[in-house]
């Protein structure tokens, strides 16, 4: 369970905290960032620095540790999405990065696969941009994208996800040999992508002008994220940011999304124990948790239980959960468990479509601390076994 300082600050609002089985989500707060980043960010708190300073030399930084070419940091993965497609629009020009989301005389169109329309893609449209589909639900071939490139498209969108990669969509690859031959940017949401390191700094590496990534998938405050970008990307996008809109009096869509000092030291200690952690002893961590929530569902009639193998990305392992009879609900589960005391949270799976499907659940071992599995287990078994 959480700790008694935490119990007590919550409980002075009056709100109980809750167990967290669902992993890295924005609902719950992201992540707790463990001690030395804590630490980082307490020394950083008692002075002044530059922002624009701190800013670049953190990001170069950052850069380094991740093998990438260069980094803003920004208020969340969904900033750095707004911030690029900002940057696309406006580039260099001033008076363009005035009049944002106004998009006129600008070109506006990002292009986004059919497949791969999702929730975050409202933080494209926030800085004006339209959104292209090209391909249908059932896949993409080159053609379409080919012939979906017009005189107003501004760049391509693409989404990576290598722990559940669709066979069906076009590559990034693909993608960024395409746009490129057409000179058409292309932005890649990457997210989760924080594990193998290699990856973080992979899809600009290949090619592609602009990567997101999320660092409440890595222990740093969870308000924070990583724009990912050539170093021309990166030049662009720090004109669209809150620090430029105060340095140069160019006022851009990016003022509310700002961060504090102390969340761009926090970012970087972050950065440092990601890039330097023993990351076996956390996959086995992570695994012998998730074996021991699986170890309290053995034998409940009319569910299949299983132990997930991945360990690409941002939430290794886990333990799915799937009804054997499709006429059945696992919803009830969710929200007794929710419900219950103490709170746990976890959720029902969503399909490719976005739908929630209500016959699987999946729990996270990512936000659960120790101890906290064998609750987990328990409380898990006893809903489960009310099914029947
Ligand atoms: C979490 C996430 C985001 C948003 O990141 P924030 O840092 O919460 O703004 C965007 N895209 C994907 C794929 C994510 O998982």
């Amino acid at each position: 369970m959480s700790d008694n300082r935490a119990t007590a600050i919550y409980s002075e609002l009056g709100i109980k905290p809750i167990i967290n089985a669902i992993g890295s989500v924005t609902l719950l707060g992201g992540s707790t960032p463990p001690k030395p980043v804590l630490d980082a960010m307490d020394d950083a708190n008692s002075t002044y620095v530059p922002l624009e300073e701190l800013e670049e030399k953190a990001g170069r930084y950052i850069a380094d540790m991740f093998g990438a070419k260069a980094v803003y940091i920004t208020s969340g993965a969904g900033s750095a999405l707004t911030l690029a497609t900002a940057a696309f629009m406006a580039g260099d020009n001033d008076e363009l990065i005035k009049k944002l989301p106004d998009t006129s005389g600008m070109k506006d169109e990002i292009l986004i696969q059919a497949r791969q329309r999702y929730h975050y893609e409202r933080c494209l449209t926030l800085a004006g941009a339209k959104l292209v589909e090209f391909g249908t639900k059932e896949g993409t071939k080159r053609s379409d994208l080919e012939s979906s490139i017009t005189e107003n498209t501004v760049a391509v969108h693409y989404v990576a996800n290598e722990t559940f990669s669709d066979p069906n969509v076009l590559s990034l690859e693909e993608t960024i040999d395409i746009a490129k031959s057409r000179n058409v940017p292309v932005m890649v949401d990457a997210a989760g992508q924080v594990y193998p390191i290699e990856n973080i700094g992979k899809y600009v590496n290949m090619g592609a002008d602009f990567s997101a990534m999320a660092a409440k998938y890595i222990g740093a405050p969870h308000s924070t994220g990583f724009a990912i970008g050539t170093e021309e990307m990166i030049r662009k996008i720090s004109l669209q940011s809150f620090i430029a809109y105060e340095m140069r009096r160019v006022r851009g869509v990016g003022r509310p999304q700002k961060i504090d000092r102390q969340e761009i030291v926090g970012a970087v200690a972050s950065v440092k124990l990601w890039t330097t952690l023993n990351h076996e002893d956390r996959l086995a961590k992570a695994y012998k948790v998730s074996d021991t929530i699986a170890s309290y569902l053995k034998n409940i009639q009319g569910i299949k239980v299983r132990v997930k193998d991945n360990s690409i990305g941002h939430d290794p392992f886990g333990v799915s959960i799937e009804l054997e009879d499709g006429d059945q609900s696992l919803i009830n589960v969710v929200n007794n468990l929710k419900n219950g005391n103490p709170s746990i949270w976890l959720r029902c799976n969503t399909d490719m479509d976005g739908n929630l499907d209500d016959s699987k659940l999946d729990v996270s071992p990512f936000g659960l601390h120790e101890g906290e599995e064998r609750i987990v287990g328990e409380k898990l078994s006893e809903e489960l076994n009310k099914l029947k």
